[in-house]
Formats: C-alpha cells, sequence, structure tokens
C-alpha cells in the first residue's frame, strides 16, 4: 500500500517517473497494490493512472488492473478498479461526522480562517475537505515556500477546531500533506484504508492476514505526528515504512535503507525496497 504524492513521486512532483511506473506495474504482476492518497480520484486518475497506463505494456495492463485498489480522501472513501466497465467502483466511503459539524458549515469557517495562506480546494472531494496553498497554480513556486504555507493553514485549522470542539478529534483529523492540510473523520483516517484493503482481499480474493495484518506492508512519507501518514505509517496495522525524514528507530515506521546503511527517501527509497526485498 503506498502514499501517493512524495512516496510514489518525488517531493513536489505530480506525476510518477517512468522508473516508478515500471516497477509499480512488474509488481502488479505479484501481488494486488493499494494507494492511499489524500488525492481525490480524479486527481489520482489525472496524475498517476494515466500516466501508468500510458506507458504500460499490453500484457501487464489485464493484471495490473485487476490487482489495482484505490484509497482516496485519506482513506476515506476505497474503490476496486473494475476490469470490463475500465472504471474504479466505490466500495465504501466513511460518513462526514455531522454531530460535530455540519460539513459546508466548517468549509466556510475555514476558508475564512486560511485567507491569507490558500483556500478550500472546492467540490473535488467527496467526503473530507481539503486546503491548498495560495501557491498550488504557481509554474515555478518553491516547494519550501508551499511546506511552509501548508504547515500555517495546519496550525489555523487546528486551532479553529479546537474553538468548535475541545473534543474534536474524536470525530476529525487534521493532516499536514505538505502540499495542503486534509480534513476527514477521525474514523476514515488511512489506518481504515489498511483495514479496508484487508477486508476486500479476503471477501472477494480469499487472501488471510494476522490479526495486525502484517502481511500488507505499507509506505509513506509524511508519518511525524500532524503528517497526512501519520495514522497510516504508525503500526497500529500493516508493516509501515517511512520514506519521509520522520520514522522510529525500534518500532515503525521503519526507514528504508540501502547497502551501506544510508535512508533513501521518498520515490527513489520505496524503488530501492520494491526491487530489493519484494520483487
Ligand atoms: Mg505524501
Amino acid at each position: 500500500m503506498f502514499d501517493f504524492d512524495g512516496t510514489i513521486t518525488e517531493k513536489g512532483q505530480s506525476c510518477p517517473s517512468a522508473e516508478m511506473v515500471d516497477t509499480l506495474v512488474r509488481l502488479s504482476q505479484k501481488m494486488p497494490i493499494g494507494f492511499c492518497t489524500g488525492r481525490q480520484l480524479e486527481s489520482f486518475e489525472r496524475h498517476g493512472l494515466d500516466e501508468i497506463l500510458e506507458q504500460i505494456n499490453d500484457d501487464k495492463r489485464e493484471k495490473f488492473l485487476e490487482n489495482l485498489y484505490l484509497f482516496a480522501e485519506n482513506g476515506a472513501v476505497g474503490y476496486d478498479f473494475h476490469p470490463e466497465k475500465h472504471k474504479f467502483e466505490e466500495f465504501y466511503r466513511v460518513p462526514w461526522p455531522k454531530d460535530l459539524i455540519d460539513r459546508d458549515e466548517l468549509k466556510k469557517m475555514v476558508n475564512k480562517a486560511v485567507v491569507e495562506y490558500g483556500d478550500i480546494y472546492e467540490n473535488a472531494h467527496r467526503v473530507v475537505i481539503v486546503i491548498r496553498t495560495k501557491l498550488h497554480d504557481v509554474d515555478k513556486r518553491d516547494i519550501n515556500e508551499v511546506y511552509k504555507l501548508s504547515e500555517k493553514i495546519y496550525e489555523v485549522s487546528k486551532t479553529l477546531l479546537a474553538k468548535i470542539s475541545p473534543n474534536y478529534e474524536e470525530y476529525l483529523h487534521v493532516g499536514n500533506s505538505g502540499l495542503g492540510v486534509i480534513i476527514g473523520p477521525a474514523n476514515g483516517d488511512k489506518d481504515h484504508g489498511i483495514l479496508e484493503f484487508a477486508k476486500i482481499l479476503k471477501e472477494r480474493r480469499n487472501f488471510e492476514f494476522n490479526e495486525k495484518l502484517r502481511e500488507i506492508i505499507v509506505f509513506g512519507d509524511s508519518g511525524h505526528v500532524g503528517g497526512n501518514d501519520h495514522f497510516f505509517l504508525k503500526g497500529d496495522l500493516g508493516s509501515p515504512y517511512s520514506v519521509g525524514e520522520f520514522y522510529s528507530k525500534n518500532s515503525y515506521p521503519k526507514p528504508v535503507i540501502d547497502s551501506n546503511g544510508k535512508r533513501i527517501l521518498h520515490a527513489k527509497g520505496t524503488i530501492h525496497f520494491l526491487e530489493n526485498e519484494i520483487i
């Protein structure tokens, strides 16, 4: 299972490299693969799937699509690719926690609060609320400036939610991907994606897993507290590896290291692990 931005793509890039596509396609001939991303379905299709399908050889296409799963909106909505219909079909969706606050009402409040740093990415996401930085459409943007804005948005969003309810974290999680901030149901974070991945593989394809689903290897780059992979890489479920700065010395997420013991980050780390440990 893979986070997308910064894990499948290099830091600051929106599409995967040809080398990554090649690695993923070969991996998909051996086992199911799931992408668990803050993006919504259409953005994943445009910047991930289309890129892969353009490069894939005909003899590998069918298996790739059969083994493809998408956990979008940070784990709040899951899709199984339907080869005959040639499209993703939703198989679960976690509801918005209305008891805390109405989704549209929160959108308005957030938009106001973050106005200096960015705005809500409108009408694209089905469950979560995504706030992007004001540099999102600037061509030659400095990625570190984007990170700074994203951090500001993260802080402002948390402060706003704490004012709405001091217990907001029981209902909503706030995650910072570095490129923007995601607010979504606490029970529909990326760890829920791991659970749903195991469930669909058990039900539809007769896979078996141990209690903690350690057979599922998980890759992400924002595992620190507040990062949008925090719950993905925490280690409650799956076997998580970090290709971002954060990792754990004696627990999860584990670092990806080369033969000299040096850490390898982002897409290069993901490719290294897949090529050396799995394929
Ligand atoms: Mg990421």
